[in-house]
């Protein structure tokens, strides 16, 4: 026994979340004669699983095209198409259910576990590893690494936080997104080059707007523009008691991640309410109502598909009393109505990024990783997986595909050395 450990690759994996423990597991199962060990700084494994998607755990997303499945990156969309060749949606949705995880899939393309509880991919993730002999050390941070050059072949020894050293022969970084360049420190001896990190995910603060008194509103479909730029997104749209949420709004913060973080976040919005109408159609409907229901007053019931909290505050807003008939309607008013319904103007200043799927646009940079085998192009036998590297997805499942496609490919690779 002693012997064959002597003979065997230890790997290591550095964080326990769900690129690692997919990383971990998938390797440990390939090749039996892998010594695994998953290092984690925390004392809780896969804890974004566990309150990912609202405790159900988004695994991923309902989509089986490679080329559609990409442009949900904003940042990575070349990288992950090639990886995607390797292992899809398909072979997640497959990969759980041969563990007996069934996955069932929302009207908007979203896929959950049946159980509707994390727990179930918790668990699943935690039998696998303990199938496969993978050792867990908790509560281990790693401070720094150390390149050990022989033969042409590199090693590694990694400092832990009690000042232990343990030496691999195979190195995985993953330990998610930092949300400040100098925590990558920890990673500089390996010579890779970070892409600055900025939030993205995170939704709008519209401060002491009256538009928060709505909160809990939400409108099935609006677009929603980012004043000054090309950057637009259309979706659900939530009001919340501090601004603007929803995926439209989710969307929009990831494609402008980089723009919007320049801004510090302070800009300015344009929400069309009514993406089916545009000023001059919504006219004409105007028109009509005012003939067909002059007697009526503009603030009850809407002939919309707007909640009607929404469009008494909107008509107020432009300036309309709450008597006013259609009948009565003047022409300023009317002109204000429709532009706030097609253009309402808002000021954003700040964000929030509590409670939503929240991740880190930015890591390592793609250019030094081999999307093939998630190796180093620096550095021999280490390899990055999950956020760590500068790819991120918007809303909806795509984040943990890519750690689930990232953590299979390099176990992959890993499994042949
Ligand atoms: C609230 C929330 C909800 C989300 N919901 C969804 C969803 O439903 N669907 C979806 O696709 N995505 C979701 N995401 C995004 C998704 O969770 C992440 O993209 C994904 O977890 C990234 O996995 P990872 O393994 O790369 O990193 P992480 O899950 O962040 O894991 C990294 C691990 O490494 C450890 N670590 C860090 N540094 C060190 C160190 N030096 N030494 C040792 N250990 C270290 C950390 O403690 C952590 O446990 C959500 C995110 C959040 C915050």
């Amino acid at each position: 026994m002693e012997d064959k450990l002597k003979n065997s690759k230890r790997l290591i994996v550095i964080g326990g979340g769900a690129a690692g423990f997919f990383c971990a597991i998938n390797a440990a199962r390939m090749n039996k004669n892998l010594q695994v060990v998953i290092i984690e700084k925390s004392n809780k494994l896969l804890s974004k699983v566990r309150v990912s998607g609202g405790g159900r755990c988004n695994v991923t997303h309902a989509c089986f095209d490679i080329l559609e499945m990409s442009k949900k990156y904003p940042r990575g969309q070349h990288f992950v198409k090639k990886a995607f060749h390797q292992f899809f949606t398909n072979d997640t949705i497959r990969w759980f259910e041969e563990r007996n995880v069934k996955l069932k899939t929302e009207k908007d393309g979203r896929m959950f576990p049946v159980t509707n509880s994390s727990q179930t991919i918790i668990d699943c993730l935690l039998k696998e590893a303990e199938k496969y002999s993978v050792e867990i050390k908790m509560n281990k941070e790693v401070k720094s690494l150390q390149l050990v050059n022989k033969n042409s072949d590199t090693s590694f020894q990694i400092q832990l936080s009690n000042s232990e050293i343990i030496e691999s022969n195979i190195l995985v970084i993953a330990c998610g997104g930092y949300p400040k360049s100098a925590m990558f420190d920890w990673l500089k001896i390996s010579n890779h080059n970070i892409e600055n990190p900025t939030p993205s995910l995170f939704t709008f603060n519209l401060p002491h707007h009256p538009i928060s008194k709505l909160m809990g509103v939400s409108v099935e479909n609006a677009i929603v523009k980012i004043v000054g730029t090309k950057l637009e997104q259309e979706g659900p749209l939530l009001i919340t008691h501090w601004g603007l949420s929803g995926p439209a709004v989710l969307k929009l913060s990831a494609w402008g991640a980089r723009e919007l973080a320049s801004t510090i976040w302070h800009f300015s919005i344009l929400i069309n309410w009514m993406p089916n109408f545009n000023n001059q159609t919504l006219r004409d409907q105007f028109h009509q109502l005012r003939k067909e229901m002059g007697s009526q007053k503009v603030l009850s019931k809407n002939k919309f598909d707007l909640p009607n909290r929404l469009w008494e505050f909107i008509a107020l807003q432009s300036g309309i009393k709450p008597e006013c008939r259609w009948a009565d309607l003047t022409t300023v008013d009317q002109n204000k109505f429709i532009n706030n319904l097609c253009c309402f103007a808002a000021e954003v200043k700040g964000k929030t990024t509590f409670k939503e799927e929240f991740v880190t646009a930015g890591g390592i940079k793609l250019t030094e990783i081999d999307a093939n085998s998630m190796q180093s192009k620096i550095v021999n036998n280490l390899y990055f997986v999950g956020e760590v590297m500068d790819v991120d997805g918007i809303t909806g499942g795509f984040n943990f595909q890519h750690a689930w496609t990232s953590g299979w490919v390099a176990a992959n690779h890993i499994s042949h050395l």
